[in-house]
């Protein structure tokens, strides 16, 4: 590509309000515009690169046997009604009518249109398995679209949907788009976990997410540093290592005022303990019933498991209001000692994995401005139901071993997720099996941010000048710079050396602009070109030509027979070396 032909408005200066790294340099870089909050025009620099992940990614999906589909973008509700989700979900998913009235929404995910697609064309077992994809656009109206590519609102996802006749084919299926998924971002270039994620509450019973980890990452990793535990936090479990808990000051249970006190920290700087040897009552609401939940008072509750802890559909914090139609008990007063007896609405009371039985506790008396201090778990309170509700911190242990944990932040660009049946029984999308039985499709769903992938890439391979993307992903792989384009030796020379580039087929930027060679230099850098090739009078009198590589320090001089061979070996493996 020619660069005077080229759209390419790189900017000079930093955009405003712009956080993190890979937004602030596709901006600045040319790739990207922002047309509305979470919605990017893609100019041509910002497509070249994520083309090449799309390729990456297609190439990879049908080595594992997936088939390629397009999908529409605009989904009629009747089969989101189906599944409840047109009402379950919430303003996320963007609903509008047609000239006739009719509801429909912009596609966030496929899986109520592919399994509409599946229903009407597969009858058999002998059919199956069957894996289709496509690479498009999904629309979510994201509360916070933000860091650009990373968390539009429109944006290219590769989705796939795996259909089996058993688990045992589910598990097949899975595996394969796991390895695919392996490939993928080994062949991006990316340094990633895959964790354990949770599956909430669609009936899944396994789920991964792929996490390319960096500090800009929204995602909490919780690991080992031997690498055998990584898990979303969301579905991270941890002990405590008993011997590190602060000694007991109360080992006697007795009742002491603490005026005024609200808060753990109220009570904890009142009595001079630690969070520690507290715990808390936090009232929720599980569907339509109240439940008392008892966790250590430096922990935070990780609601999402709390729909499988309480079987049930909806589970939400209590209002402060709702309390107090149940009890006239100051929040910061509840304890876990006679608590139905206190509040009789209460139907459970659950204790946290981390209070452990044995260990005294100060707890709220159930009654205003008074506190229990040395209450014995176990003994002074009687623990009836026990599940994990804690979030990770760093620093716990890992279940089962004396391993700590660590927590690292990370981009999820990809998950991979067994869904089982709920989505073919809720539509009906039923098989024939070998013994001529109705039987629901067993299925599976696999997605991958398009856009996500190459800003996680960005974020991973930068530093002050500019993107520094894989040559396998960045968007031109040579940058020839022409000192002085208008002057003939330096465009022949030039021209020569670009046809001859683009024949053996690399992909080619001629800066063929009327401008400084620092301009050109810094946009090379800027945009993050591996190999930049300076033509020039210098090296046209000596016969040779300037490189560099865009993440070593130094130029080199080679004889231009060589260039081919050079930027190969600079290449070698697809990777930069
Ligand atoms: P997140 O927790 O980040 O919102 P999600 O769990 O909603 O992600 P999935 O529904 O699993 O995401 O979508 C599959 C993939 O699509 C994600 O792994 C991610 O790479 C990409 N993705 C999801 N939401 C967005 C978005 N708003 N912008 C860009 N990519 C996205
Ligand atoms: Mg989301």
């Amino acid at each position: 590509m020619r660069r005077t032909q080229y759209l390419l408005p790189t900017q000079k200066d930093d955009p405003a309000g712009v956080e993190i790294a890979s937004h602030r340099l596709m901006l600045k870089g040319g790739m990207i515009r922002q047309l509305a909050a979470g919605i990017y025009d893609i100019l041509p620099l910002g497509l070249k690169s994520l083309r090449k992940v799309e390729a990456i990614v297609r190439e990879e999906m049908n080595k594992a046997g997936a088939l390629e589909v397009s999908l529409p973008y605009v989904q009629p509700a009747e089969l989101w009604q189906e599944t409840g989700r047109w009402d379950g979900n919430g303003k996320e998913l963007l609903r509008f009518q047609d000239r006739h009235g009719r509801d429909f929404c912009l596609g966030p995910t496929h899986e109520e249109v592919i399994t509409e697609l599946v229903r009407a064309n597969i009858k058999s077992y002998k059919e199956l398995p069957i894996n289709l994809y496509q690479i498009q656009l999904k629309f979510r109206d994201e509360i916070r679209p933000r860091f650009g590519l990373m968390r539009g609102r429109e944006f290219v996802m590769k989705d796939a949907y795996s259909f089996d006749a058993d688990e045992k084919g589910l598990d097949e299926s899975y595996q394969a788009m796991k390895k695919a998924y392996q490939n993928i971002f080994a062949r991006c270039g990316l340094t990633y976990k895959s964790v354990m994620a949770d599956s909430g509450n669609i009936g899944g019973s396994a789920s991964e997410e792929f996490m390319v980890l960096a500090s800009s990452g929204e995602d909490a990793v919780v690991s080992t540093k031997a690498g055998d535990y990584a898990a979303n936090i969301e579905k991270a479990q941890s002990e405590e290592f008993i011997a590190q808990l602060p000694s007991e000051k109360y080992t006697k249970l007795s009742k002491v005022a603490t005026p005024g006190a609200k808060t753990i920290d109220d009570v904890c700087s009142q009595l001079s303990i630690d969070a520690k040897e507290t715990v808390k009552t936090l009232i929720y609401k599980a569907d339509e019933k109240y439940v008392a939940l008892v966790l250590p008072g430096d922990r935070q509750i990780n609601e999402i498991v709390l729909p499988g802890v309480l079987n049930a559909k909806k589970v939400v914090p209590a209002t402060e209001k709702e309390v107090a139609e149940i009890t006239s008990i100051p929040f910061g007063s509840l304890g876990a000692i006679d608590l139905q007896k206190h509040i009789p609405k209460i139907s459970t009371v659950v204790f946290d994995t981390l209070v452990h039985p044995g260990r005294h506790y100060t707890m709220g008396a159930n009654e205003k401005e008074f506190h229990f201090v040395g209450a014995k778990a176990g003994t002074d309170f009687e623990i009836k139901n026990v599940a994990h509700m804690h979030l990770v911190h760093a620093g716990d242990k890992q279940v089962g071993s004396d391993q700590a944990l660590q927590i690292d932040r990370g981009i999820e660009v990809g998950h991979i997720f067994k869904l089982g049946t709920k989505y073919s029984v809720d539509m009906n999308a039923m098989f024939l099996d070998a013994q001529g039985k109705q039987k629901p499709f067993m299925m599976g769903c696999y997605g991958i941010g398009i856009g996500r992938t190459l800003a996680a890439a960005i974020e991973q391979n930068h530093d002050e000048y500019g993107m520094m993307l894989p040559p396998q992903i960045a968007p031109f792989e040579v940058a020839i710079v022409v000192v002085k384009y208008k002057d003939e030796k330096q465009q022949k020379v030039a021209d020569e050396l670009y046809e001859n580039l683009q024949s053996k087929g690399f992909d080619v930027l001629l800066d063929d602009r009327d401008t400084s060679v620092g301009v050109k230099y810094k946009d090379a850098d800027l945009i993050g070109v591996p190999i930049c090739i300076t033509v020039g009078p210098k090296g046209i009198e000596q016969g040779v030509l300037e490189v560099k590589i865009r993440w070593k320090q130094e130029k080199e001089t080679i004889e231009p027979a060589q260039i081919e061979s050079f930027i190969r070996s600079a290449f070698e493996n697809g990777k930069r070396v």
